[in-house]
């Protein structure tokens, strides 16, 4: 490290004999430092929570709390306990010695306190002192820029959802020729924006959502419902893609499916994406199906397959990842951004469920994930209703 780390500190010296601790003082002094007396761990203690201290030599036979007393509270103290302590003692007192490093002790050093050493384990404790604090400094710095980062992508993902929402509704009139008669060109033209202010749309909806999840800020409303219409409105959202891929999708939901305790819209939310990818990763003229069913446990588990491209062994432990998409998805024209799924799982893990998935490259994917159920007592053996539907979708 090119950056010389400065050593001039602030010492504790706990010692019941005022010789020993003048001895210390003056030793340390010489050395640069600044020095605080103490007469035994409970005057220590209270000098350690009224002002900071980056070293304790601490003595062990003292009136009122020893040594070890000390140091168990000291290291029981989440604000103190990262302070290094140096056990000054006799030499024929080993034992001693050994159960305060047992203690959590930093170092040792016997008496008389020989200059040298006292110099070199003062010095070694306070480097270690110092990375240390500059590590948690350097922590909280961090953790600090991803606050504000994630304040910022918020402020701007709000920001830009108004603007762009409109841009998609004055795409979506013109295409409907409300204002007037366009040309092919011309429709051709105002539907790629229209498509793109869409994907803009969902990205800043994601955004937003992620940036929501990281700071804790996103709350769910859990509520019992049912499963059968929070399918059939992700059903409806993901209609066109079915249809324009001709893609036949069929759903199986017990009727006596015991209802969830999810938060609506976000269990639509899940499910949707979990539809609207085995549609888009499955070429033309595939099969997708929705099914659900009740587990022991007072869970019920939804699996949405497809018989799709899959995702390749290499890859599937970064699936969840945000931004994280495969090569085939990339190249395979579908529009994303990679985000869905990370926050997929964080929805499903935040409502006391899980997800997983199972894929085989070349056959399909199947994404499974688990939701309690109202009263998880509950049992339910139900016949299997199917609705097959092909392209439309409907329930
Ligand atoms: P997006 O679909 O916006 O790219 P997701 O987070 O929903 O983002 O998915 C991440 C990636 O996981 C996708 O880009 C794709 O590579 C892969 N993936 C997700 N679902 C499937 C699926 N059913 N079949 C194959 N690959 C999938």
């Amino acid at each position: 490290m090119d950056e010389k780390l400065a050593l001039a500190a602030t010492i504790l010296v706990v010692d019941d004999l005022q010789a020993n601790r003048m001895v210390l003082e003056r030793q340390l002094e010489r050395l640069g430092h600044r020095v605080v007396l103490a007469e035994h761990g409970l005057e220590a203690i209270e000098l350690l929570h009224k002002q900071q201290f980056d070293l304790i030599m601490l003595d062990i036979m003292m009136p009122v709390m020893n040594g070890f007393e000390t140091l168990t509270v000291l290291k029981s103290d989440q604000t103190l306990r990262h302070i290094p302590v140096v056990v000054v003692s006799a030499l024929n007192d080993l034992e001693s010695i050994a159960r305060c490093i047992t203690l959590g002790a930093e170092d040792f050093l016997f008496k008389p306190v020989e200059r040298v050493l006292l110099e070199a384990r003062v010095e070694a404790c306070l480097v270690r002192k110092q990375l240390h604090d500059r590590e948690v400094a350097a922590l909280a710095a961090a953790e600090a820029a991803n606050k504000a980062k994630g304040a910022f992508v918020s402020m701007v993902s709000h920001e830009l959802k108004n603007p762009i929402t409109g841009i998609a509704g004055y795409s979506d009139m013109l295409l409907n020729e409300s204002i007037g008669p366009l040309n092919d060109l011309q429709s051709e033209s105002v539907r790629a924006i229209r498509n793109l202010t869409r994907l803009m749309v969902s990205l800043l909806g994601d955004l937003s959502d992620l940036t929501a999840l990281e700071s804790g800020h996103l709350r769910l409303k859990l509520e019992p419902w049912q499963l059968h219409p929070a399918v059939a409105s992700a059903v409806e959202a993901v209609q066109k893609l079915m249809a324009d891929k001709q893609h036949s999708l069929s759903v199986s939901i017990p009727p006596d499916l015991p209802m969830v305790k999810a938060d609506g819209m976000r269990l639509v939310q899940i499910l949707t994406n979990l539809l609207s990818n085995a549609g888009k990763y499955t070429q033309a003229g595939g099969e997708i199906r929705l099914g659900a069913r009740y587990l022991d446990a007072g869970l019920i588990e939804v699996a949405v397959s497809d018989s799709g491209i899959g995702i390749p062994a290499g890859v599937q432990a970064r699936i969840f990842e945000p931004f994280f998409r495969t090569v085939d998805a990339r190249t395979g024209g579908e529009p994303g951004t990679g985000l869905g799924l990370s926050i997929t799982r964080q929805l499903v893990e935040l409502q006391g469920g899980q997800i997983w998935f199972t894929s085989a490259p070349g056959e399909g994917t199947t994404f499974s994930f688990t939701l309690p159920t109202v009263s998880a007592g509950a049992q339910s053996v139900g016949l299997d209703t199917s609705v097959g539907t092909r392209s439309s979708g409907t329930l």
